[in-house]
């Protein structure tokens, strides 16, 4: 197989859009990733999505594992969704007042994670978990906060240390434009290191608020937990009096209907949700333990407060998505991932490729790394032009990876055996070339 063609031959209206694009927008883009600069090239500008489907700017098609980034797990634009989403578009798009559409959101929210008694809506993930570390502070009164190399949790300036996914991918350990007193509150650990997370505990574990982290993580590509990490983490800030925090963003409602919490049997103090709960639409969610959330204002001193939280569209996206997560969606999902997972590793390893397949559900990723990868220090030996030439010569036989060696790749119920397979083959085909 020949190299595939240059991106803007290939593609000249969204090169041209691109051009514009790059006038008006940093780098193009409303969000780092979407520059394609972890794999180079420019990138497709989509004109509309159906299922398992994305439509770029020019007429192509692909077979999208992106998903929007997560929320898709419906597939696009599914027929309920829209016109659950039209109807409640005609009696207005924002009240500023509350609505039965939230209560309702927040019960089912509360029906599916038995951890959380009480949440608060609010417009994205980045929100939600620099909310939930506000509370965490307030409620303990203490500052210090632990996260782990690798695990994202949005671009709020205490969480910007050591994050992985666009920053990992550009190589910088931090954001200009975080104060360094800042910073210093977080305590960056690696991810699946219980000695670690011990000896942090026992040198400062009176001054830590709350640990938090990505229960699977997504943001170094897809990395397990290994068995027990997740309940030492829920039983150290038990101990010490600080917060668990599972940022469910990405893995809620995609690993188990109830999230990762509810796939391993656990119950973190405080979890944060996005993603799917909003059906794509601009919504999250953190809420937890009862005594804890009563510290948010007005109950509370804890401020926190959003114009559009709780949007009428996006509640109402939210909850027709929610209706829909039915046990036959996740064995499905269980099913297709474990057909491309044997597929991709079957591929890289007739390839003669030092790659590695890892997959929880419908999140999976091939690292260019002979792995396991259990963590951030594992990621990184990746081999990140390999996956670039990868990405390129998959995107040239209709596939839309994710644009970095970093990201979890996304299954959807639209997916079909076929498109699966397809994809199995484009893959053998791109690792050849
Ligand atoms: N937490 C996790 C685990 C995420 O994956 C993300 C985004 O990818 C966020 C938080 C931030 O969410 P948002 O991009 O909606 O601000």
């Amino acid at each position: 197989t020949s190299a595939p063609p240059a991106r803007a031959d290939r593609a000249p209206a969204s090169k041209a859009l691109f051009d514009r694009a790059a006038a008006v927008l940093p780098g193009g883009v409303n969000s780092p990733v979407r520059a394609f600069r972890a794999v180079g090239g420019d990138p497709l500008f989509i004109a509309r999505a159906e299922g398992a489907r994305l439509f770029d700017a020019d007429g192509a098609e692909y077979i999208d594992y992106v998903g929007s980034w997560g929320p898709a797990i419906l597939g696009h634009a599914h027929p309920a969704v829209i016109e659950a989403v039209r109807e409640a578009a005609l009696g207005g798009l924002s009240f500023g007042a509350p609505t039965e559409l939230e209560v309702r959101f927040a019960e089912k929210i509360r029906e599916l994670y038995p951890s959380i008694d009480m949440l608060r809506c609010v417009s994205s993930g980045t929100e939600a978990t620099m909310s939930a570390i506000r509370v965490a502070r307030g409620f303990t009164r203490r500052d210090a906060i632990i996260k782990f190399e690798g695990c994202y949790h949005g671009h709020a300036d205490h969480l910007l240390v050591k994050a992985g996914s666009g920053l990992a991918t550009f190589g910088a350990p931090d954001s200009a434009g975080v104060p360094e007193s800042i910073a210093r509150t977080t305590l960056s650990l690696p991810f699946n290191d219980p000695a670690a997370l011990e000896a942090a505990f026992a040198a400062r574990g009176g001054d830590i608020a709350a640990v938090i982290l990505e229960p699977v993580v997504g943001n170094m590509g897809c990395v397990p937990p290994e068995p027990g990490f997740l309940a030492l983490v829920i039983d150290l800030c038990r101990k010490h009096g600080a917060l668990s925090i599972f940022d469910e963003v990405m893995t809620g409602c995609r690993l188990a209907r109830g999230g990762a919490q509810e796939r391993f049997g656990l119950r973190p103090d405080l979890t944060t949700l996005g993603k799917i709960v909003g059906g794509g639409m601009p919504l999250a969610a953190y809420g937890g333990r009862a005594d804890v959330m009563r510290v948010v204002s007005p109950l509370g001193p804890v401020y926190q407060a959003g114009t559009l939280s709780g949007n009428p569209l996006a509640v109402t996206a939210g909850l027709a998505t929610l209706e829909r997560l039915t046990p036959a969606l996740y064995e499905r999902l269980e099913k297709l991932g474990a057909s491309l997972e044997a597929g991709l590793r079957a591929a890289a390893e007739g390839a003669g490729a030092a790659a590695c397949v890892q997959r929880v559900g419908s999140m999976i990723t091939l690292f260019f790394t002979k792995g396991p990868v259990r963590s951030w220090t594992d990621a990184a030996t990746s081999d990140t032009k390999r996956f670039s030439a990868f990405h390129a010569a998959m995107l040239a036989r209709g596939i839309y990876w994710p644009p970095s060696q970093y990201e979890a790749a996304f299954l959807s119920g639209a997916h079909s055996e076929e498109d699966i397979e397809r994809t199995i083959a484009a893959c053998r085909e791109a690792l050849a070339a």
